[in-house]
């Protein structure tokens, strides 16, 4: 079976930025498991997994568009720490978020200094290539359940 929209797709993958360096891995773990063609990975990696089926692999790199977006300055926003009242111990990589006029957004604390903390609303992957070293381990059919709840059931899925 290939996988095409709808199908189960199992795959191990390895994330590597330009510099070589691991970012993300299903190594020594499950394979991820996701219903293909519904929005469940960045685009361009749907896109090179389309028509592959068990026991191919890929070597893809995608570029930020395809990705996590290109990086956008206009995300980014200095703010006096009182702004943050109540949030504690405020240090560089912390994730919060932050209610704005398109809703909450997940912005991450890049840098502290005096009474100004600088967030950035931009995803931490955006502006990157994203290398991937992709196994396909399995494809089958989602069931009426997965489909109805956007994700898959067993290995790799929900345990619910
Ligand atoms: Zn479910």
């Amino acid at each position: 079976m290939q996988i095409t929209k709808d199908a189960v797709a199992l795959i191990h993958y390895t994330l590597t930025d330009d510099e070589g360096k691991t970012i993300d891995s299903s190594a020594g773990g499950e394979p991820l498991a996701y219903i293909h063609g519904n929005g469940n990975l960045i685009p361009g990696l749907e896109r090179e997994l389309e028509g592959k089926g068990e026991g191919d692999k890929l070597d893809v790199k995608i570029a930020p568009a395809d990705g996590y977006g290109e990086f956008d300055k206009a995300l980014i926003q200095q703010v006096p720490r009182r702004a943050l009242k109540g949030v504690g111990n405020l240090h560089v990589g912390m994730q919060l978020h932050a209610q704005s006029e398109h809703g909450v957004r997940a912005v991450t604390i890049t840098h502290l200094q005096g009474d100004m903390v600088t967030l950035d609303g931009n995803h931490p992957l955006a502006g990157k290539n994203l290398n991937f070293k992709v196994e396909v381990v399995g494809v089958r059919s989602a069931t009426e359940e997965e489909l109805a709840h956007g994700h898959v059931h067993g290995p790799g899925g929900h345990h619910h």
